[in-house]
């Protein structure tokens, strides 16, 4: 039913969560949100715009690292245990690199609840954009929200079939090539792309791309705000980082209460009567189909469509925007009836949010000076368990070892191995037929490992103790780069 107030229609729209309809188990309601205008809703549009090209587009950035390496800008090659991110390479052991952008994630995220409360929610979480992307196939096939429910309600006609089949068409295409867009993370883009319709590609990657279509499908065209209500956590982790500081979208009750919905109750209330004319438009844009005269409520996301559409409502009935607004609890406890909640940035200045901050700023400081100075080049070094030691026949003492030159640059590279620490000491590598000597030049792959078996020898009279300290250091021959390791070169006792 539609009543008119004040030139403004009353959208007959029930909050899904009405508290009076709570029931234990409770069938979905279907909700059709309304299409509204404002700078949160542009705001919306910008950041849909913005993830979605960044998802789509990033697997075909291509970043030039020569010829020994792949020119994907950011691939996530799990078959060879390596990431690349544009001029970054991480290879397994520097995982810690990976754990430390969750972290930053993490304290990223917990910054942003505690000042602006679900902004994440809101604005940029996948399922958020998704459904978005969804409802915008959905509005310009089926129209605004009462074309929606009167074709949702009707009897199945031709049109309506027609309407639903295309719909469900480009929902899957958008899901199919959500899910298409994900492998490209972990494989050259371009060349996937034509094994793929070429059936030449793994089996995981189709299996991966049906899941996640199936998921997308799901999620974004039909289980929408349950996903967030019930599936995901984050709505209840987030009430131990919003504090009575925190920006969140709330509604003036001082000012909005008593609602009116009817010219002469307004009339008859006179100065008593609120600013909130009952006209529903705050709770048909909702996405979440909630009502935020409510209150605080874990199924609202903060996207703020609801200011849009109550500010719109203030300009026609000539009041002053921000019934619903961006404020903080204790703004909101603290304002009087008839003043503006003040949407303070002052919620970023609070221990809390320093502690964040410093954490943050910390770990993005600590990455930063590991990456740049990070090595290149790695050595490790195994001595013969059994024997231990060797008596030629010459009466010299030969040790046994297994050194491992990590290349970790996309570029050949010729190293010059060497050994320090005892006097007269050679080495040779087996099965090469390179002179003893103390040092030996040696080639290594780009972005290899390269295992050697090395012998070193040196007369018994240089040996002052059974175990004696023999430094084996590689060394770039173009750069300074150098590594080093300490090994330990056994003698038999004096
Ligand atoms: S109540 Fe407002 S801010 Fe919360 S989900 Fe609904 S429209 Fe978005
Ligand atoms: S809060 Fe605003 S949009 Fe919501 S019913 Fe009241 S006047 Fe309408």
């Amino acid at each position: 039913m539609v009543k008119v107030h004040d030139g403004i229609e009353r959208l007959d729209v029930e909050a899904v969560n009405a508290k009076e309809n709570r029931t234990l188990y409770q069938a979905r309601v279907k909700i059709f949100p309304k299409r509204v205008t404002g700078t949160f809703r542009s705001f919306k549009w910008a950041m849909m715009a913005f993830t979605l090209a960044v998802y789509y587009i990033t697997p075909w950035l291509r970043w030039d690292r020569g010829p020994y390496a792949p020119d994907q800008a950011v691939l996530l090659d799990l078959a060879h245990r390596r990431f690349y991110f544009f001029s970054i390479e991480i290879w397994p052991q520097e995982f810690y690199y990976v754990a430390g952008l969750l972290i930053l994630a993490g304290i990223g995220l917990f910054l942003v609840t505690s000042t602006v409360g679900r902004a994440w929610c809101g604005y940029s979480c996948p399922q958020t954009v998704w459904v978005d992307l969804f409802l915008v196939v959905e509005r310009w096939l089926e129209g605004d929200r009462n074309a929606r429910i009167k074709l949702d309600k009707g009897p199945w006609s031709a049109d309506k079939i027609r309407k639903r089949v295309i719909k469900h068409i480009i929902w899957i295409l958008i899901a199919i090539s959500t899910g298409g867009a994900w492998i490209f993370y972990f494989a050259d883009a371009p060349t996937l792309f034509k094994n793929f319709f070429t059936l030449n590609s793994p089996f995981v990657a189709y299996a991966t791309v049906a899941v996640l279509t199936a998921t997308t499908y799901i999620f974004a065209g039909f289980a929408r705000e349950q996903i967030c209500t019930y599936a995901c956590p984050w709505p209840r982790i987030q009430g131990a980082m919003i504090d009575e500081h925190s920006l969140v979208v709330s509604y003036d009750v001082k000012r909005g209460e008593p609602r009116t919905l009817r010219k002469k109750d307004r009339e008859q209330l006179g100065d008593k009567a609120g600013d909130c004319v009952d006209c529903n438009a705050c709770v048909a844009v909702c996405p979440q189909g909630i009502d935020i005269r409510d209150g605080e409520q874990l199924e609202c996301i903060t996207c703020a469509l609801c200011i849009d559409a109550c500010d719109a409502v203030m300009d026609k009935v000539g009041k002053p925007r921000g019934l619903i607004s961006y404020a903080t609890f204790a703004n909101r406890a603290t304002s009087k009836k008839g003043v503006q909640a003040e949407t303070t940035w002052k919620s970023f200045i609070r221990p809390r949010t320093y502690v964040y901050i410093a954490g943050f700023s910390a770990i993005c400081l600590a990455l930063l000076v590991t990456l740049l100075m990070r090595d290149r080049l790695d050595i490790s070094v195994l001595h013969d368990r059994n024997p231990q030691f060797v008596k030629l026949s010459d009466g010299s003492i030969r040790n046994g070892y297994t050194v491992k030159i990590l290349n970790m640059i996309p570029q050949p590279r010729t190293f010059i191995l060497s050994i320090k620490g005892l006097e007269g000491a050679t080495m040779k590598i087996a099965g090469s037929d390179n002179v003893a000597a103390a040092f030996i030049e040696v080639k290594v792959e780009p972005d290899k490992l390269r295992s050697l078996k090395v012998y070193v020898t040196t007369n018994r009279k240089n040996l002052p103790k059974t175990s004696n300290v023999l430094h084996i250091t590689v060394e770039d021959t173009l750069s300074d780069e150098i590594a080093k390791y300490e090994a330990i070169f056994e003698g038999p006792s004096k």
